[in-house]
């Protein structure tokens, strides 16, 4: 199978020892020993460049990080039902990040926990069970954010109460306002629940769907949708686990670009560059018909060494500008990226906002019909290349390229020639 022999013992152990559900990338799987900034090394000593995560965002091994967790292990870690300065001055610094409306901070570890917890403030808030999501959305693996995700596929059912809507995609929904057809989709679904005797509790969105392939749409667009929501009585929940923390360049929260204020905020993977922290921002008229009935314990989420890491983070993006760094990038490996497009037929739609890009493969420009072999084998032909990257979307044609913010100008001519070799050798 000309996996070396070093993968080749990983893979087998995997398999003997590791539950079955998991999947790993790539045909020839990476194993990956060191990482700095945007590059990754693996056991043989070949570089990569990450295009990919955002859960090391600042940078793998940001020395800040490193530094904050080290100092504050030696000092103490604890559960949560003790006095603490770090989960304090931490709130007020993120909660001054969100607009003046959001007012509470709640910490978990990962951001099923904090969809979890959102789905319940919202059945708490509005007395409904309903939730909307998008099409091939994903919230998280517990049973609550599971019954919301239906990008896990056919095996996992999904709640009664959930309701899909298309995803908000300029390039494949002909509209001639997205914003309106989107909040008039929104609506029918509300509708429908209401016809089955469900009350309508919330939109669950991830404001550059993300899973729905890399949507950023025009800016403001979803303005319509979310005040068709609070028409009905439901909240909004802005998942911010993919689009927050100045990964959009526009703004610090992928929600700004629209010009909304959520009823709640979800975040997870870029807060702790690594280290398991997640939050729920939300405004506290909305959190209070949860929080008076129902205590809420999680024994690490907010402990002194993920606030200490999540505190770095939020140092570093201002120190660094990385949200103006994120901006000036995106828009130039954009560019760079829209030139390909051009040259290449089976190039459809390359869309994006700051350092989160949907460069989407399909057959030919005219018929737009999904490529999704083309976009496995150039995900692997960039692996050969030593670019790591994804895909996502609906057809699994999207290649989903979002570094860590350390990516740099620098970076732009990896990436796109090596992109651009794969397109030649197996594209159109
Ligand atoms: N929401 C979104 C939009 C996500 O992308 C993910 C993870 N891929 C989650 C929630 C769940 O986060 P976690 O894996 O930390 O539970």
């Amino acid at each position: 199978d000309g996996l070396d022999a070093d993968v080749r013992k990983l893979t087998d152990k995997r398999s003997k020892v590791l539950g079955e559900s998991y999947r790993l990338f790539y045909r020839k799987p990476v194993h990956l020993v060191r990482g700095k900034g945007q590059y990754l090394w693996d056991a043989a000593g070949d570089k990569y460049l990450d295009v990919y995560n955002n859960v090391a965002s600042i940078g793998h091994c940001h020395p800040a990080v490193i530094d904050a967790v080290y100092q504050q292990m030696t000092q103490l870690n604890t559960h949560t039902r003790y006095l603490h300065e770090a989960i304090l001055d931490y709130s007020e610094q993120l909660l001054a990040t969100a607009p003046v409306e959001i007012d509470r901070a709640m910490y978990m570890c990962t951001g099923s926990e904090a969809n979890d917890l959102a789905i319940r403030v919202a059945r708490a808030y509005s007395g409904g069970t309903g939730i909307i999501v998008t099409q091939e959305s994903y919230h998280g693996t517990s049973d609550l954010t599971s019954g919301v995700s239906p990008a896990l596929g056919s095996g996992q059912p999904l709640a009664a109460t959930t309701r899909l809507v298309l995803p908000p995609d300029r390039y494949r929904v002909d509209a001639p306002d997205l914003g309106a057809w989107f909040a008039g989709e929104i609506q029918k679904q509300i509708d429908d629940m209401a016809a089955h005797g469900i009350k309508f509790a919330g939109f669950l969105a991830d404001s550059i769907f993300s899973s729905d392939g890399v949507l950023p749409g025009p800016k403001g667009f979803l303005k319509q949708a979310i005040d068709v929501v609070h028409k009905n009585g439901g909240i909004f929940i802005a998942d911010e686990v993919q689009p927050g923390f100045a990964r959009t360049g526009e703004a610090f929260w992928g929600f700004a670009r629209h010009d909304v204020v959520p009823d709640v905020i979800t975040t997870g993977k870029p807060m702790g560059n690594g280290i398991p922290v997640s939050g729920l921002l939300a405004k506290s008229d909305v959190l209070a018909a949860f929080s008076d009935e129902i205590p809420y314990f999680n024994t690490f989420g907010g402990n002194p060494v993920a606030m200490a890491a999540a505190q770095a983070v939020l140092k570093v993006i201002k120190e660094e500008g990385l949200q103006e760094h994120s901006r000036v990038v995106g828009a130039k490996l954009l560019a760079e990226l829209s030139i390909l497009k051009d040259k290449y037929e089976c190039v459809g739609d390359v869309r994006g906002a700051g350092l989160f890009i949907g460069f989407e493969l399909v057959k030919d420009k005219a018929s737009k019909t999904p490529d999704k072999q083309l976009a496995l084998d150039v995900t692997e032909m960039l692996r050969e290349n030593h670019v790591l990257t994804s895909v996502a979307g609906p057809y699994g044609n999207v290649l989903k390229l979002r570094p860590p913010l350390a990516f740099q100008e620098s970076d732009i001519d990896w990436l796109v020639g090596a992109l651009d070799k794969s397109l030649a050798a197996l594209g159109r």
